[in-house]
């Protein structure tokens, strides 16, 4: 639909796109895998999920695997009909393959969105009630349900991970009022 100079000329972009973007992806998630870094984290979701940059990033993959894809097909009758008739026909799946590509692309933008919100919750500092079964937000002074609490134990997310803690509800509405989605409860609870 561009036009096919423009198209070429982009697909020249993509390769370095590609390189350096995959370079960093993959020593970020790398390093997600074995520390609890925050500055970790905040790269991670610069560069991955719904972020511009990770947009770029797939659409540059996209631009680089889309290729002619050419399907050869065997003529099963063709020697009833005529000896001269070709034995097969090609067909073109080009449309096909760039369709495939863009639920792959759209799939990579979802997962590694879900990826890095859960990474954000397990590398933030939260405030746990471990007789109440309760966390906090650490970063709420006024909360009503941790000022009455008196054993608040500062953790890490992933430490309170698969242990059945529940995200204080005052602190959770807050959390929603100010769209910090990712501290609820849903992705240690699996
Ligand atoms: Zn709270």
């Amino acid at each position: 639909m561009i036009g096919k100079d423009l198209y070429d000329e982009l697909k020249d972009y993509s390769k370095p796109i590609i390189l350096i973007g995959s370079g960093i992806l993959l020593v970020l998630f790398l390093l997600s895998f074995f520390v609890h870094w925050r500055f970790v984290s905040k790269l991670l979701s610069l560069v991955t999920g719904t972020s511009l940059l990770f947009l770029v990033y797939i659409a540059a993959l996209i631009l680089f695997l889309d290729k002619e894809v050419d399907v050869e097909e065997p003529i099963s009758y063709y020697r009833h009909v005529s000896e001269q008739m070709p034995k097969t026909r090609t067909f073109k799946l080009t449309i096909v393959w760039g369709v495939v590509l863009i639920l792959l692309g759209i799939s990579a933008i979802f997962f590694s969105n879900r990826y890095r919100k859960q990474y954000a919750f397990d590398c933030s500092t939260i405030l746990v009630d471990q007789s109440a079964g309760i966390y906090h937000l650490e970063w709420i002074d006024d909360c009503e349900v941790a000022a009455e609490s008196d054993c608040l134990e500062e953790m890490k997310g992933y430490e309170i991970k698969g242990k059945g803690y529940r995200f204080c509800d005052w602190c959770k509405e807050y959390a929603e009022y100010v769209e910090v989605a990712y501290y609820s409860d849903r992705f240690y609870r699996k």
